[in-house]
């Protein structure tokens, strides 16, 4: 049985956040410590952040090892977490300190535990009573109990802080100390549940019975956009908040986190707790401490949630399970879905993976019979799936420079004579995907990666979508010299709505791409706005396609529904039909039945025929076959590699060596692909090299590519990140 308490003078050995490949031993400090807490530990000059990982191994000079500086203020680290932590490591080839760093991702957990000043109302009459004053007192006595910041109380009472303040040298007004991390309200299991539909029952009893199992289960809940797959996940976490367990729900995109938060709310009589990089820094330590404390029943959150230290997790829901947000494409390069399966088998919980368009992945675990599969058939209410089309665009009358054809013209003309919105969407930002020189057929390329720029007329700069550097727009060709030749090629977003606004001068129209908004609050109006009738039109990137509410749309038109199919990415078909589908279902929500139309030069490509045809099942089959054949995800296992530094010759040199020295590969039947100058050549300066290695699905990868990396010593100037299950590979 391992040691679960050292005393003072004991060695520890500590793991820390910092790149090194072994744990290090200290001394416990005074008071001494257990295992698993979180403490901070002296190395060289500074102080590091670390977790007691167990007793120290003692191979060094003892006098020389230094005492555990203290020991933090949180909840240690769960024996389950630390098994998951492992896990995720083994899996992705991630170092421990990378997967502890990940698991510490809240600002100042080292910090005392802080305090804030609150203010109430205080026993002195104020000498004078103005009305700011009176405005002041009552707001405080018609929140008695309640302390407010400083801030708050001016809000609330629309007074300066000033006045707040003098309030307080009189007495009239009371200023205390309060710690600022305190718990969650707590929610209640049965404040707002709806009237579920038949459907939406049984799944919902299902669910809930699963959760009561107390042990691991995974279920895929596939229902069409609107057909009230969140209500019914909800009960599940109503159960799950009913055991005393904690629950978490994952969603791909913050921007979609407020109106999810609202429907929370109103379905749990408070607020719960929100985990994402918008959430300000003191919020995000309070939420870590408390998840950990179990003093946050329910956590919605982004990727990262899923390292938060839960207490007890009983019950983890993946939304949009399909969505390739999930997938981190930087430091750790892990998939949040997968590792929330993994996860919540640790855990004994239960997870529910939610999606109108599941993942081929997801769809497969489950005709392999490792998943359960709950179907809601129908929207909810009267809404149905849309009647969806093609407009063939190689009959379509229409001039150079314009994308909007006659068809969908008239189409979105006769939802704005009834008063509904169109949304067209279109997947690509900015104004211009290319800039060309008329004088010498140039393209603007970026100076650091081997990319086009992309004219932002709204920014009045060229972008690089690869590393953000922006430039002017040039009056002169950096070619040729000549000037007033520079011309956009291709529709983006920004040119979109140019178009839009000749074509339906009375109309209000709203593009909604990610690059327009500052923040995600101000995202998060604009979507509000556009929900409550604020325009006729939106125009849209991909962002669009995720779950957002807007009730009086009535029209989707795809402007360029042959777009994905470009690509050479082994899920083209899969992301086209999934984004086509969530695209077409923004449609026709509330009672009027909607319409998508898809512009397409290749109406009999299967993938567009599937699309329109809404055969799910044989789309899937299809694919599935496809892939068996191919030796592909997931009837095959993946990993790509790539190599990058600003020398060219070094990132081939260790390619080329790589593929030579494959032996521990090929001991596993793996192949190795490449090396291949990445589809991307060059960002921010680096040359990149890709290798790919493909193996049968049971073999024993990671340790393969483990080995077979460690055979070489790249330079310090050459990166090498490998990624298991790959979603991208540019
Ligand atoms: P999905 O998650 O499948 O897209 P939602 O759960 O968001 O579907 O449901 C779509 C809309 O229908 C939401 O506004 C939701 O509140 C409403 N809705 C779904 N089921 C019910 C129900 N049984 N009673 C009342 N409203 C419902
Ligand atoms: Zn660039």
């Amino acid at each position: 049985m391992t040691q679960e308490f050292f005393s003072q003078g004991d060695l520890v050995g500590v793991l820390t956040t910092q790149p090194l490949d072994r744990v290090l031993d200290y001394k416990a400090p005074e008071g001494g410590c257990r295992l698993g807490d979180y403490v901070e530990v002296p190395l060289g000059p500074r102080k590091v952040l670390g977790v007691v990982w167990g007793p120290g191994v003692g191979d060094y000079d003892r006098s020389k090892i230094r005492s555990v500086c203290r020991v933090l203020d949180a909840a240690p680290m769960r024996d389950e977490m630390r098994q998951f932590l492992g896990r995720v490591a083994d899996y992705t080839l991630t170092p421990m300190p990378a997967m502890l760093r990940l698991a510490t991702r809240a600002p100042g957990l080292g910090d005392a535990p802080s305090m804030r000043k609150v203010y109430r109302l205080g026993s002195n009459e104020p000498d004078r009573m103005t009305d700011a004053r009176i405005r002041v007192l009552d707001v405080l006595r018609d929140y008695g109990g309640l302390s407010f910041t400083l801030g708050e109380v001016a809000e609330m009472a629309g007074v300066g802080t000033s006045v707040v303040k003098g309030m307080v040298k009189q007495g009239a007004v009371s200023e205390e100390d309060a710690p600022r991390d305190t718990p969650y309200p707590t929610l209640d299991p049965d404040h707002g549940g709806k009237n579920l539909t038949p459907d939406q029952a049984a799944g919902a009893e299902t669910l809930r019975a699963a959760v009561r199992s107390g042990v691991y289960g995974a279920t895929l809940l596939k229902g069409v956009t609107g057909s009230g797959k969140t209500e019914v996940y909800l009960e599940a976490v109503a159960e799950c908040l009913r055991m005393g367990r904690q629950a978490l729900v994952l969603l791909p995109e913050i921007a979609l986190s407020g109106e999810f938060l609202d429907r929370v709310e109103a379905r749990f009589g408070m607020r719960a707790c929100e985990w994402h990089s918008g959430v300000t820094m003191t919020e995000r330590r309070r939420a870590w401490k408390m998840v950990g404390q179990g003093a946050a029943q329910l956590v919605v959150g982004a990727r990262s949630a899923l390292f938060l230290p839960f207490r007890d997790l009983g019950l983890i829901v993946v939304d949009e399970e399909h969505d390739t947000s999930y997938k981190q494409e930087d430091g750790v390069l892990y998939n949040a879905r997968d590792m929330a399966v993994l996860r919540a088998h640790i855990n004994a919980a239960q997870v529910v993976l939610a999606s109108a368009t599941p993942s081929l992945e997801s769809w497969a675990n489950v005709e392999a019979g490792k998943y359960a599969r709950l179907e809601l058939t129908s929207r909810f209410g009267p809404a149905v799936m849309p009647d969806m089309r093609a407009i063939d665009m190689r009959v379509e009358e229409l001039p150079g420079g314009r994308w909007v054809s006659p068809t969908l013209q008239r189409a979105v003309q006769t939802r704005l004579d009834k008063g509904e919105q169109a949304l067209l969407f279109l997947n690509r930002r900015g104004y211009a995907p290319t800039t060309v020189c008329r004088a010498c057929g140039h393209q603007i390329g970026c100076d650091h990666c081997d990319a086009r720029m992309v004219e932002h007329r709204f920014l009045k700069r060229l972008m690089c979508h690869q590393c953000g550097e922006t430039k002017p727009i040039p009056l002169a060709c950096p070619s040729c010299k000549v000037e007033g030749k520079l011309a956009p090629i291709g529709p983006g977003v920004e040119r979109l709505a140019e178009e839009v606004a000749i074509l339906f001068p009375q109309a209000r129209v709203s593009v909604l791409s990610s690059d327009l908004f500052g923040s995600a609050r101000a995202l998060k109006a604009a979507i509000k706005d556009i929900a409550e009738g604020g325009a006729d039109i939106i125009i849209g990137t991909q962002l669009v396609a995720k779950g957002h509410n807007f009730p009086n749309l009535t029209l989707v038109g795809v402007i360029d529904a042959d777009l994905g199919l470009q690509g050479s990415d082994l899920r083209a078909a899969e992301r086209t039909f999934q984004l086509m589908r969530q695209v077409a279902g923004r449609a026709g929500r509330a009672e009027v039945p909607g319409q998508a139309l898809l512009q397409t030069f290749q109406p009999e490509h299967p993938v567009i025929r599937a699309t329109l045809a809404g055969d799910e099942e044989g789309f899937w089959r299809a694919e599935a076959e496809e892939r068996k054949t191919a030796g592909v995800p997931p009837y095959g296992r993946m990993a790509g590699i790539v190599l990058s530094s600003p020398n060219v010759q070094e990132v081939f040199d260790l390619g080329t060596a790589l593929a030579r020295a494959d032996g521990p590969l090929r001991r596993i039947g793996a192949q190795v692909f490449g090396p291949a100058p990445a589809p991307i050549a060059r960002i921010r300066g680096r040359h990149r090299v890709r290798l790919l290695v493909k193996a049968e699905k049971g073999a024993p990868l990671q340790a393969a590519l483990a080995e077979w990396v460690a055979q070489f010593k790249p330079p310090a100037t050459l990166r090498l990140a490998i990624d298991i299950d790959p979603q991208s590979f540019y």
